[in-house]
């Protein structure tokens, strides 16, 4: 088979590996398309501090079942499902140990021993690739493929607003347009929340009102905090930030109302300078997310309610183009949103 293979940073090419087959408890996918995410930028750049190298890349993709492992016919998943062949699936990259600590409170995402495809095993940016049957979910035949990949990335979001207990009643400041800040946006709004979003661009801001941002900032010409004031005069309920430059967390806390939350996603390592009086005065709950807790059932469900994922695609490229799709994310940031590579 073909794969996008990283073999060092800054080296990326299309390869030809052997086909893998399904384990016990795995079936095989052949991919239909999968998404570019920034973090395979960073692994192709060689500043994500997780990777291993050499790797397939790929943590965004969606196929269609072709074989089933030993164990895995007739087997009942959680939700009751099973899987046959010709099932089309979206693909969880989460694997863990389902023994240590975390794993033993719910939070396989934060295993001890936590295995993401296409960052510390081979991904999914392959025509084919062996997963656990239960990281296989079922989505329905009609939709297009491209809609199936956007279950990860949407993803992100849903366990973002699960973390915080987004509701109906909240009001959501989300920094950062770019494809997390936007996958957060859709979501809050179809769980009937108000949204602001902030952001230096205002091409980006536009597509943030026409997703449903109620109020748009442009933090470069006006003054955020101010104008987030105007919006909650009690300040923000819920802040979620996907910018994740550290010397803003000061303003986060801040903006944040008494009681408020603060979703944090950030990878930085460089220290923030925080007042902690804050934290304590307003009760402050200040909440890291990562990678998703189990959110693929619900993710299909949204988009069976009408979220469109593929409004945010900005372009497609066959995955024998992968080169291609990476330098153009690399030289027009601003001009692409989520870059999806196609499968035969
Ligand atoms: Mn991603």
């Amino acid at each position: 088979m073909k794969a996008v293979f990283v073999k060092e940073p800054r080296s990326l090419g299309v390869v030809t590996l052997p086909d893998p087959s399904p384990g016990p408890g795995e079936v095989l996918v052949r991919v239909r398309a999968a998404g570019i995410c920034g973090s395979d930028m960073h692994i192709y750049h060689g500043t994500n501090p997780l990777a291993k190298y050499p790797r397939v890349i790929g943590h965004e993709f969606a196929g269609e079942i072709v074989a089933l492992g030993a164990g895995t016919e007739g087997l009942s998943l959680s939700g009751g499902r099973s899987l046959s062949i010709g099932d089309h699936v979206a693909a969880d990259p989460v694997t863990s140990c389902g023994k240590c600590y975390p794993c033993s409170v719910g939070r396989p995402n934060v295993c001890s021993k936590l295995s993401v495809f296409g960052v510390h095993r081979d991904g999914g940016m392959a025509e084919f690739v062996a997963v656990p049957a239960a990281n296989a979910h079922i989505v329905p035949k009609d939709w297009p493929w491209e809609k199936a990949v956007m279950t990860e990335p949407f993803s992100i979001a849903a366990n973002i607003l699960s973390r915080t207990e987004c509701t109906a009643r909240d009001s959501v400041l989300i920094l950062g347009a770019g494809p997390i800040g936007l996958t957060v946006l859709m979501s809050a709004v179809l769980l009937g929340a108000r949204a602001a979003v902030a952001d230096i661009l205002d091409s980006r801001l536009e597509t943030a009102r026409s997703l449903g941002a109620e109020r748009v900032f442009n933090s470069k010409t006006q003054n955020l905090e101010e104008e987030a004031r105007k919006w909650c005069e009690e300040g923000v309920p819920l802040i979620v930030d996907a910018v994740c430059i550290p010397e803003l967390f000061p303003s986060l806390l801040r903006m944040a109302s008494p009681a408020g939350r603060i979703a944090h996603l950030s990878f930085a390592e460089a220290p923030a300078e925080i007042s902690p009086l804050e934290i304590t005065k307003k009760e402050l709950s200040i909440i890291g997310s990562r990678l998703n807790c189990n959110m693929f059932p619900r993710v299909i469900e949204w988009f069976g309610r009408g979220l469109e994922p593929e409004k945010l695609i900005s372009h497609s490229f066959p995955f024998t183009q992968a080169r291609e799709a990476f330098s153009l994310i690399e030289e027009k940031p601003l001009e692409t949103c989520k870059v999806v590579l196609t499968f035969k």
